[in-house]
């Protein structure tokens, strides 16, 4: 078992959460910036996380663990790993909708657990529940790495997330930051 303590430093020691001074993508500033990807560089610590997800739904009797690609599908594998169950992914085709192709099914009644690695409105994660429900799956919970939302998002089933914030952002011309003269790093630019 991990706590939020202990989850909170492999985040910022993989530099999921940066503190500091950031330019978002949606042009507003703020002190602090989340990457998820960023722990999935290293298996040892992407490992623990899914441990203590799969650990918060050992109860449930699940038979298959889905994920919305790109960033869900490593955590699906590792929770489907710990739990004993198969691994798959949904993911977005030409027309944008999400489908599950590959081959992958789920079968009539089978206990399904959604995991993502983080979420902002839930969007993803909803198709998915939507496409695992049309195939007769019984949709047992969502589990995700980080909840941006923190904690607003209620899918109707059970959820656990391994850390829920809601990061807050300024436009620039009220930025504390940019009062006190702090330089602002755009995350993803070379200066970065
Ligand atoms: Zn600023």
């Amino acid at each position: 078992m991990m706590t939020s303590k202990e989850i909170m430093e492999v985040f910022r020691e993989t530099n999921v959460l940066r503190e500091g001074h950031f330019k978002l993508t949606s042009g507003r500033h703020s002190r602090q910036y989340l990457q998820c990807a960023q722990v999935l560089q290293y298996p040892r610590f992407t490992e623990s996380l899914c441990q203590e997800l799969a650990r918060r739904f050992k109860g449930e009797e699940i038979d298959v663990v889905i994920a919305p690609a790109i960033g869900g599908i490593i955590i699906a594998y590792e929770v489907a790993k710990v739990l004993g169950t198969r691994s798959v992914f949904a993911e977005r085709g030409e027309d944008g909708k999400m489908t599950i192709r590959r081959g992958f099914t789920i079968e009539d009644d089978e206990n399904v657990l959604v995991v993502e690695d983080v979420i902002t409105t839930g969007g993803s994660v909803n198709e998915v529940i939507q496409l695992v429900r049309e195939r007769g799956g019984n949709v047992r919970g969502v589990g995700v790495f980080v909840d941006r939302s923190g904690g607003r998002i209620h899918f109707g089933v059970k959820t656990e997330a391994l850390l829920s914030m809601e990061i807050q952002s300024y436009e620039p011309e009220e930025c504390p930051l940019c009062k006190e003269g702090v330089p602002v790093y755009k995350p993803g630019s070379r200066k970065f």
